[in-house]
């Protein structure tokens, strides 16, 4: 395994300055936010910079403004429940670089942390600017990345920087990469991925490198429809990618090839309106009507595939298997997150998730505190489940 530099190679930090990517992109309605999960991940490192001297600076970004000032991603709102789970001062600057940053360090109270302004305002965050990068890592002594949902991206504040300042993985991108590697490092065999949710376009990369990799691979969510779709199956109104038809033939295709089983629905349950209480059917493939939507798998398909996990090692999922958000469509997600529990609870699995949603699905579910290790990273575990080198990662190798 890889060794990466972690907090106490940096030496000692006190009266020094750290400054700390954060991913403080929480989910947030009418101002409050819903999940902090992630301001929770980045405090143990915070603290213990804080115990070691270090004068601490947040940096992260909120949503996507692509180079723009856009007020309602201030990350100014971030500021109070930043400061509720820290229990420390979090004072908050309305840039992330400049010599105000400096002025403001300067005269703030050594107990209090700096908080940044979103760096996504700035374009040089995503384009990984050299002069962007330059600015922030003038404000610092070190810098600490700590954001391992961002690490599949090549910015300023996740990869350039740490070219210019000393640097390391937080506590919590430490135990990330820890577990993952630990579970999927060299996986048991069988090894079955389940890959599913709505972002079909943008997953059909990650199965393409996957059917390489893993033994058996579910297709669930939107993701079916468009393999079913491409093998004749008549969707209706589902979501559906039908111009990647030739893709997903390519990717069965390619699957036969490698011994992979690919396992997609075999029974559906469809509706004509995504509402909880809608009128929805559990049919055969060939029975959808052209006004219907395929919302879930059915429970056949269901009961096979926890039939078929039993005889699997490793399991890794991204997805869910259909729209569970509302009831009865989260039925197959949270059966087969609860036959997936109970196996890794019984020692013979060993199960691990990612992604925004499929984190939620497995809360809902009630299995989370089951499975082996739930990564709150989304595109960072896919790309990280396909062998893709992270660049945030990659740049804090010793
Ligand atoms: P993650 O955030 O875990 O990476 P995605 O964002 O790709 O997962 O997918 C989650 C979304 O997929 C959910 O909002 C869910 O409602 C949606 N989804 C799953 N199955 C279907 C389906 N059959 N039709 C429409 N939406 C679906
Ligand atoms: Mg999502």
């Amino acid at each position: 395994m890889v060794q990466i530099r972690n907090i106490e190679d940096l030496g000692a930090l006190e009266g020094k300055r750290v400054l700390i990517r954060a991913d403080l992109n929480v989910p947030m309605k009418d101002g409050i936010v819903t999940d902090d999960t992630r301001i929770r991940s980045v405090a143990p490192t915070i603290l213990a910079l804080m115990d070691k001297g270090a004068q601490v600076i947040i940096m992260s970004h909120f949503g996507r403004p692509k180079g723009k000032i856009v007020p309602e991603m201030s990350l100014e709102q971030l500021a109070q429940p930043l400061s509720d789970v820290i229990k420390k001062a979090v004072v908050f600057i309305d840039n992330c670089i400049g010599n105000v940053i400096k002025e403001t360090l300067d005269a703030m109270e050594s107990d209090a942390v700096l908080l940044l302004e979103n760096l996504r305002f700035h374009a040089g965050e995503a384009s990984n600017d050299a002069d962007f990068a330059q600015a922030l890592a003038d404000n610092a002594d070190f810098y600490v990345n700590e954001a391992f949902s961002c690490a599949h991206r090549a910015h300023a504040s996740t990869e350039g920087i740490a070219h210019l300042l000393p640097s390391a993985a937080g506590l919590s991108l430490e135990k990330e990469l820890a577990a993952l590697e630990s579970a999927l490092g060299d996986p048991r065999r069988p090894l079955c991925a389940v890959v599913g949710g709505a972002k079909v376009s943008s997953k059909l990369d990650v199965l393409t490198n996957l059917v390489e990799k893993v033994d058996h691979l579910i297709i669930g969510g939107g993701m079916a429809n468009t393999f079913l779709a491409a093998q004749g199956v008549d969707v209706g109104a589902s979501l559906c990618e039908h111009d990647l038809a030739d893709t997903a033939r390519a990717i069965l295709a390619k699957a036969a090839a490698q011994n992979c089983t690919i396992h997609l629905p075999t029974d559906l349950v469809v509706a004509k309106e995504f509402k909880a209480g809608a009128d929805c059917r559990t049919i055969g493939l060939d029975e959808v009507t052209s006004d219907e939507m395929i919302l879930d798998v059915g429970p056949a398909t269901v009961a096979d595939l926890a039939e078929m996990l039993t005889s699997c090692k490793t399991l890794i999922w991204n997805g869910p298997m259909g729209a569970f958000e509302i009831e009865p469509f989260d039925a197959a997600t949270v059966a087969l997150a609860k036959a997936a529990g109970q196996l890794t609870e019984q020692g013979s699995l060993v199960s691990v998730a990612g992604g925004g949603d499929t984190v939620a699905a497995l809360n809902h579910a009630g299995v989370a505190g089951q499975f082996t290790h739930i990564s709150t990273a989304g595109g960072a575990f896919l790309e990280w489940m396909e062998g893709k080198e992270l660049p945030g990662v990659k740049i804090l190798e010793k």
